[in-house]
């Protein structure tokens, strides 16, 4: 029986086709996020890749921010419930998810048996998200997958005193007109985002193992610097981008055969 979870996000869609609840046998992801475009597509890739047509999945479950605006699911869950369950099946021994997106962080933290038991996130601000660490990118003129390997040569990490994503980028473009090392003013970018995520993570506890998801996990120079700010080991699962999708498409399995 195939199961397809689809995660509408604010910045991109995510999709997880599971066959019998086990093996991912298609995936797909598309850098738009809620309204008619992202889900298609997304949908689409995901069929494609597992060379499957609609008619082949018994159950199609939606998650994410957009989650209600999609009209091609049998039903819907939350984020955190997907993203927990779609951890928990990825790294079993995993307490604390950190999940930033491209528009709000969550702190999460899981049971033994991985349920979810208790959450919280930040309000509606772009500050200490993935949109922050895009907007930084700009500025930079690189991509935000590039902001990563370029903090691995960082001397000293730049103190960024604004908090506010429109003054920060007012703060960052006079750093670089100063001459900063762009690596140095990288690890202050991602020092910034990882102090506001920090505040956020310890107000609902850190119980090890610590891991991420979202897209933002896929930095591993944000990796770093959280993990320094909550001095802890964080280990980061290659499909992170993908666990609100995978647990979508695994409570899609366990509802259809309970
Ligand atoms: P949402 O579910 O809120 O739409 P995602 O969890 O998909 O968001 O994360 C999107 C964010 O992840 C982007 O804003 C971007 O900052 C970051 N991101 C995506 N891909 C990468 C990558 N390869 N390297 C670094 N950051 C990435």
């Amino acid at each position: 029986m195939y199961t397809l979870g689809i995660d509408i996000g604010s910045t991109a869609c995510k999709c997880i086709i599971l066959s019998d609840g086990k093996e991912i046998a298609g995936k797909g992801l598309y850098p738009l996020g809620t309204g008619t475009i992202g889900p298609k597509m997304v949908f689409e890739s995901a069929l494609k890749d597992a060379g499957l047509t609609r008619e082949d999945i018994h159950t199609v479950l939606a998650t994410g921010y957009g989650r209600f605006q999609f009209d091609g699911a049998d039903s819907q869950k939350s984020e955190m419930t997907c993203h927990a369950t779609g951890i928990h099946f990825l790294m079993p021994s995993a307490r604390t998810i950190v999940d930033i997106g491209g528009q709000d962080i969550k702190a999460l933290r899981l049971d033994a048996q991985g349920r979810l038991d208790n959450f919280v996130m930040n309000d509606k601000c772009a500050a200490g998200t993935g949109r922050f660490l895009d907007v930084m990118a700009g500025v930079l003129n690189v991509k935000t997958y590039e902001l990563g390997p370029i903090s691995d040569d960082a001397q000293s990490v730049v103190s960024i005193s604004s908090t506010c994503t429109v003054f920060a980028e007012s703060e960052v473009i006079s750093l670089l007109s100063n001459n900063v090392r762009i690596p140095d003013l990288v690890a202050g970018i991602h020092a910034s985002v990882a102090g506001r995520v920090a505040a956020l993570v310890f107000r609902n506890g850190i119980v090890p193992d610590v891991t991420m998801s979202g897209g933002v996990a896929l930095n591993h120079g944000m990796v770093r610097a959280l993990s320094a700010e909550l001095k802890t080991p964080i280990t980061v699962h290659p499909l992170c981008q993908y666990a609100g999708a995978l647990g979508a498409a695994l409570i899609a399995y366990r509802e259809a055969t309970k």
